[in-house]
């Protein structure tokens, strides 16, 4: 059950499962599944169960959430084998190039990462 914001919410659909995803993780507080429009050979977006806008957003009572979903970030990607290595990205807000108003991580890995990112 959701409401408010949420109700509109593409990634409070994809935990609730009224719109597919190809899920690889869930456990009681987190949801994870690949990205539609990958950008690494892996590309798996994390998410919190409950509907939380960004990492602004994000209280003082959630701060254990936030280390849990990065948690969650190590185990995917030492399930899918990331060895070598692999990158975390939060997007934040508009400056931070955030489309999706629904907190998630994004897990990449299976190539070399550039730096700085665009
Ligand atoms: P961001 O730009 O950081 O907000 O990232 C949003 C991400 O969500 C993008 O990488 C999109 O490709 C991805 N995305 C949007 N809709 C879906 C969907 N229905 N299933 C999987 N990934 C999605
Ligand atoms: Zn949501």
């Amino acid at each position: 059950m959701y409401t408010g914001l949420a109700m509109s919410c593409i990634f409070c659909k994809i935990v609730e499962g009224s719109i597919p995803s190809r899920a690889v993780y869930q456990d009681e507080l987190a949801f994870a599944f690949t990205d539609l429009n990958p950008q690494a050979p892996t590309h798996v977006l994390i998410v919190p169960r409950e509907h939380l806008g960004s990492m602004s957003d994000a209280s003082f009572e959630q701060r254990e959430l936030l280390g849990h979903l990065m948690w969650v970030a190590a185990e995917i990607a030492e399930k899918c084998g990331l060895g070598k290595g692999y990158r975390v990205v939060v997007n934040t807000g508009e400056d931070g190039g955030q489309t999706v108003k629904h907190l998630h991580l994004h897990l990449l890995g299976g190539r070399s990462m550039t730096w700085p990112p665009g």
